[in-house]
C-alpha cells in the first residue's frame, strides 16, 4: 500500500509565518495543471504494483482549485495508478477560498476527508499570523462542511501565538470539541528567520514567541484532548481511536509515497527525491533531485519519525531491519530517557510520553547512528 501527495503551489496571499513553498500569482495555473498531469503519467512506475490507499491534496491552498480542476487530476491518477476503492482522499481547505457550493462539489468528486486551516477562532491571532479569513467566516465554513456531509474533518490550530492567552487557547479547543470532529492537528508556532514574521520580530514590530507560554499551551492541549477521548498519536496530531490520518501515517511508518507537483517529496523505502520548487521551472521540466539512503540514514529517519508517534520505536523491527548493532545502540541510548521519565517501554516498543514528546527532536538526535 502506498500514498500519493499532490502539491498545489498557489495561495491567495502569503501568511507571515509560512515556510512552505507557495506563490500568490496564479498566472501559470493552466500550465501547472498540464505539467502535473504529465508528471503523474511519467512517474506511473514509481510505486510499481502497489495499491494506492491515500491521496492527499496539500499546499499551498488546494481549495483555490476549482472542482473541475481537482476532478481532472483525480481522473489522471485513476488512469495511471491503482487507486484502492476505499482510499482516503484528503483536501486541505483554507476558509478564505471556499463556499458551500465548492465544498459540495469537492465531496461529489469523492474527496472524503477535509483538512481545514482554521489556526484560531480569534481575529487578533489571525491578524498576527496575517491569515486572510476571520473567525466568523471560519465558523461558517465548519457549518458548511458538516451540512454538505463530510464525515472526516480535521482542523489545524496553532498555539504559542503571542496574542493567544491560555484562556483563548482553551476556548479554541472548546469550539473544536463542540464540532464533534474526530481529528485535530495542533502546531506550536515556530518562527523561521527568513519569513515575514521572523523579520518583523527581529525589527521589534511584532511580539516574539514566548517558550513558556508555548509549553503551557501544549500541556493544556494534551490534557484537554485526553479528557475528550482523543489519542495523542503523533506529536502534533490527535484523533479519536481509529480516525488517524491514513496518509500522514504512511510518512510516519516509513511506507512508500509519491509526491507530485513543485517541491513535492517522494520516498520508495531506499531513496528520497524532491521536485524542483519554482512553478515556472516545474512547468518547463518537472525535474527532481534524488538521494540514495544509507542504512544509517534509514535508521536515523526511522528513529526520528517513530519517536514522534504513540507507537514509538519497535526494538524487534530495528533488529530485523537494521541488525543487532543498531538495536544495541538504541537500547543503551534510551536508558537515561526512561529513568528521567520521558520515555516508557511497552513490550518491544519504546514510546515518549507527552512530556518526552516536547524533546523528541533532541532525543532522536542523541540516538542517531
Ligand atoms: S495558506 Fe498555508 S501555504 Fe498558503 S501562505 Fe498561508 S500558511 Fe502558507
Amino acid at each position: 500500500m502506498a500514498g500519493i501527495y499532490i502539491h498545489i503551489p498557489f495561495c491567495k496571499s502569503k501568511c507571515a509565518y509560512c515556510n512552505f513553498f507557495s506563490v500568490v500569482s496564479e498566472k501559470r495555473r493552466d500550465d501547472f495543471l498540464d505539467a502535473l498531469k504529465r508528471e503523474a503519467e511519467a512517474r506511473k512506475d514509481y510505486l510499481g504494483e502497489e495499491e494506492v490507499k491515500t491521496v492527499y491534496f496539500g499546499g499551498g491552498t488546494p481549495s483555490i482549485m476549482r472542482a473541475s480542476e481537482i476532478s481532472e487530476i483525480l481522473d489522471c491518477l485513476k488512469k495511471n495508478y491503482k487507486i484502492a476503492a476505499a482510499s482516503e482522499i484528503t483536501l486541505e481547505a483554507n476558509p478564505d477560498t471556499v463556499s458551500k457550493e465548492s465544498l459540495f462539489a469537492y465531496k461529489s468528486l469523492g474527496i472524503n476527508r477535509l483538512s481545514i486551516g482554521i489556526q484560531s477562532f480569534f481575529d487578533d491571532d489571525l491578524q498576527y499570523l496575517s491569515r486572510k479569513h476571520d473567525s466568523k467566516h471560519a465558523r461558517q465554513v465548519l457549518e458548511w462542511a458538516q451540512e454538505v456531509g463530510f464525515q472526516e474533518i480535521t482542523l489545524d490550530l496553532i498555539y504559542g501565538i503571542p496574542t493567544l492567552t491560555d484562556e483563548k487557547w482553551r476556548k479554541n479547543l472548546e469550539i473544536f470539541f463542540s464540532t464533534g470532529f474526530n481529528h485535530l492537528s495542533a502546531y506550536a508556532l515556530t518562527v523561521e528567520e527568513k519569513t515575514a514574521l521572523g523579520q518583523r520580530i527581529n525589527k521589534g514590530v511584532a511580539a516574539p514567541v514566548c517558550e513558556d507560554a508555548t509549553i503551557r499551551q501544549y500541556e493544556i492541549l494534551c490534557e484537554a484532548t485526553e479528557n475528550h477521548g482523543f489519542e495523542h498519536y503523533e506529536i502534533s496530531n490527535f484523533a479519536r481511536p481509529g480516525h488517524y490520518s491514513k496518509h500522514n501515517t504512511i510518512y510516519w511508518k516509513g511506507e512508500k509515497y509519491l509526491g507530485l507537483g513543485p517541491s513535492a517529496h517522494s520516498f520508495d523505502g531506499v531513496s528520497r527525491q524532491w521536485n524542483v520548487a519554482g512553478v515556472k521551472d516545474y512547468c518547463e521540466s518537472y525535474s527532481f533531485e534524488r538521494e540514495q539512503l544509507t542504512p544509517d540514514d534509514r535508521y536515523n529517519e526511522y528513529i526520528m519519525t517513530s519517536l514522534r508517534t504513540m507507537w514509538g520505536v519497535d526494538l524487534e523491527y530495528l533488529r530485523l531491519n537494521f541488525g543487532e548493532k543498531y538495536a544495541e545502540k538504541f537500547e543503551k541510548g534510551v536508558e537515561n530517557h526512561i529513568s528521567s521519565g520521558k520515555m516508557f517501554r511497552k513490550d518491544q516498543n519504546f514510546i515518549l510520553n507527552d512530556n518526552g514528546m516536547l524533546f523528541a527532536d533532541g532525543i532522536a538526535a542523541e540516538l542517531f547512528f
